[in-house]
């Protein structure tokens, strides 16, 4: 017989992610049954109560975790027994695993971002990063520097509150200086950058264009994005005109499902083969 394996992805206007049959690809080269539903969340859903009450009753309907996604990612923090790691320094949770009668949340936003750097651009200098955007992924790609050894992480948001909370909460965990700065500063501040990551929803095609110019940012710094649909965003393609190392979301898309995939099921995820799958989806 083959293991069965049951997944489910908690969220708002979760239904046409990829992240579902990224892990049942997955799962079929592992020879298991392994079945991932979405959950979509409903405006007025996205309670600790509603919430809480879905986990539980996932858990008796017998699935072996959940990835949770906007808007619950905090929402599910009280809810939870232990929190992994990457999951309490980033203060939000995409992944639950149940244990037995335990509830344990990581995030692999933050392993998954961590993970596609070390590998693109683990060798590239970092005295100075720029990050645009302090939101759910801006979080986790925030955290995932803080380990990485950044010199200064200089964080902006159109919501100069969001840039100023993301960077005290990671100046706690970062063995280099945080700052927020607003977005009239950001000029100066990608003038000096070594590299500048992305993690505003612009390059979509709901949000064309870039957050910021590009023509600011030196050709000897790296430019990454977390944006993965496209994932050559307008950003990538003008970064690269300038001679810019380049870093798409499409490693984080794909580690961070790794990385669950790999906590659901306790067996190693074939990452280059997910990789070939996101692409072909
Ligand atoms: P979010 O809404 O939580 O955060 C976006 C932030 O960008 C907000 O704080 C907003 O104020 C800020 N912002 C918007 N325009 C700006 C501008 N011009 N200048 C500065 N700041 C600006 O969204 P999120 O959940 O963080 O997602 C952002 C994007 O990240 C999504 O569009 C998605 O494509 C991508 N994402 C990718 C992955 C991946 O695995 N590659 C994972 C999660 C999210």
């Amino acid at each position: 017989l083959r293991r069965a394996v049951l997944i489910g992805l908690i969220g708002e206007g979760v239904t046409p992610s990829l992240t579902p049959p990224m892990h049942e690809l997955e799962g079929a080269r592992h020879g298991m049954h392994y079945v991932y539903r979405t959950i979509d969340l409903a405006p007025g859903e996205s309670t600790e109560e509603y919430v809480g009450r879905l986990l539980a009753d996932a858990r008796r309907l017998g699935f072996d975790g959940l990835n949770v996604t906007h808007p619950v990612k905090q929402t599910v923090l009280p809810l939870l027994d232990e929190l992994a790691p990457a999951a309490r320094t980033v203060g939000a949770v995409n992944t639950v695993v149940f244990d037995g009668d335990r509830m344990i949340g990581h995030n692999t936003d933050v392993t998954g971002f961590g993970a596609a750097f070390d590998e693109t651009l683990g060798d590239a200098p970092r005295d100075l990063v720029v990050l645009v955007g302090a939101g759910g992924a801006g979080a986790a790609v925030a955290s995932a520097l803080a380990a990485r050894e950044v010199g200064e992480l200089v964080i902006a948001d159109a919501a100069p509150g969001r840039a100023a909370a993301l960077a005290a909460s990671v100046a706690e965990v970062s063995t280099g200086r945080v700052r927020s700065i607003g977005t009239d500063e950001l000029a100066g501040a990608l003038a000096d950058a070594d590299g500048v990551v992305n993690a505003t929803p612009f390059g979509m095609a709901a949000h064309p264009g870039a957050a910021f110019d590009v023509g600011l940012v030196p050709g000897r710094a790296f430019v990454a994005d977390v944006v993965y649909r496209p994932v050559e965003t307008e950003l990538l393609v003008a970064a690269r005109d300038r001679g810019c190392r380049v870093m798409s979301g499409l490693g984080m898309a794909m580690h961070q499902a790794a990385d669950a995939f790999e906590i659901f099921t306790g067996e190693p995820a074939d990452r280059e083969a997910m990789l070939a799958d996101l692409t072909d989806l």
